[in-house]
């Protein structure tokens, strides 16, 4: 059998992931492969490792690159930490919170689950109580939630974490590289990513990084890790000195990385974060002049994921189908509690550029224009090149 040539579409990716890749990073993906132990490869390596540590803004000599998307990263990150009878308190206030209580639970812990409305964020006081009765031995929250587009502050929490004498256990998938991330500043023990959100490359590796406490915890440990392939002290084997064989690293997929990062190295990580929001002020007055707003908290909503409310009268999968099949943009539609009712732009890495901003307004407005939605034409372009125009930063 002969299945057609591999023709894929051209599209503007500005869902919640895959985004926009980088025209630089697609190209190193197609660059010769080379042997997992050939010398080139090992300095790579080294050299992947160095960025990464820069881009989580830490010192952690266990920071490298699981294989796998970001998921293989949150399975890195609980199973290690977490033995059979383990307490862990997982924050949930949207899909990936409830993910990692799922993660946990098939590890074997005793996982408590901390909840508030989708859209909002955690405070300190609302893990105090249960911290002061559970006693758990790791805390897990989502920084991004992807799924709500609220942004998560993590200073605060980390102190009542810490104070508790957990371990805090940080998901960042959706926002490394799209807002700040300070590892070492905020304490975190343990943090995990994903390639295809704000890293302008595609889904297949998992940054993580593990501090001195969350090694020495794992050291600890009385059980083995349940999973081989996501055993950090065999993982640390290979991206240590030693260079001991495990599995044979995805090579191409750590190219695109590798340019990812010299990429965002070369805009520098300031200027990331500001073109992340500059773009994303850009698309919420825009937005905002044509009556639609956002689903999270005012004060905490992501730059890199704008989850805005469908107005009412829209037919939410006639403008989704439009956008893709009419512009080739994709955008994501809602999940779980938000099903129906949210639409989730994207504005991560390389696809958070004004060029995404305009042509995603001009689509939107011709789109709602054919459906019954009153609105001013043109007007949220308008308002977007006035956001720019008067944007200084
Ligand atoms: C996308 C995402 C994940 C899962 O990453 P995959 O690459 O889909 O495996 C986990 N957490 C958050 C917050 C995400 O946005």
């Amino acid at each position: 059998m002969m299945a057609p040539e591999l023709l894929p579409p051209v599209r503007v990716l500005m869902g919640p992931g895959p985004s926009d890749i980088h025209p630089r990073v697609l190209d190193a993906l197609g660059r010769g492969t080379v042997g997992h132990l050939d010398p080139y490869y090992l300095k790579i390596m080294d050299d992947l490792q160095q960025m990464l540590r820069a881009l989580f803004r830490t010192e952690n000599r266990m920071t490298f690159a699981v294989s796998g998307t970001g998921s293989a990263g949150m399975e890195a990150a609980v199973v290690n930490l977490l033995e059979p009878g383990d307490s862990m308190v997982v924050c949930v206030n949207g899909v990936f919170g409830g993910r990692m209580a799922d993660v946990a639970q098939r590890a074997g812990a005793r996982v408590t689950q901390v909840e508030r409305p989708w859209g909002e964020v955690f405070t300190p006081q609302d893990l105090v109580e249960v911290l002061e009765r559970v006693r758990p031995k790791v805390v897990g929250i989502v920084m991004a939630e992807t799924s709500t587009g609220a942004w998560q502050p993590l200073e605060a929490i980390s102190q009542v974490v810490h104070d508790a004498g957990a371990l805090l256990l940080v998901d960042a998938v959706t926002s490394l590289g799209g807002v700040p991330v300070e590892v070492d500043a905020w304490k975190i023990d343990v943090i995990y990513s994903g390639t295809q959100k704000c890293l302008s490359c595609p889904p297949g590796l998992a940054p993580v990084s593990f501090n001195q406490r969350a090694l020495d915890t794992i050291q600890a440990r009385k059980s083995k890790v349940q999973s081989w392939y996501l055993d950090v002290s065999l993982l640390a084997s290979y991206w240590g000195q030693e260079r001991v064989y495990h599995h044979t690293g995805p090579i191409n997929m750590s190219y695109a990385l590798y340019e990812a990062l010299r990429v965002i190295h070369e805009e520098g990580l300031e200027a990331c974060w500001a073109r992340h929001a500059r773009n994303h002020r850009a698309l919420k007055a825009g937005l905002a002049a044509i009556g639609i707003d956002y689903a999270a908290q005012e004060g905490h909503q992501l730059p890199m994921l704008n989850a805005v409310r469908i107005p009412q009268g829209v037919d939410d999968a006639k403008v989704r189908t439009g956008l893709l099949q009419r512009f080739g943009i994709e955008i994501g539609g809602g999940l779980g509690a938000f099903k129906g009712k949210v639409w989730r732009v994207g504005l991560m890495g390389y696809g958070a550029r004004p060029a995404n901003v305009l042509l995603f307004l001009s689509a939107l407005e011709q789109l709602l224009g054919e459906q019954d939605y009153r609105f001013q034409s043109g007007a949220a372009i308008a308002a977007a090149n006035a956001s720019y125009l008067g944007d200084k930063s």
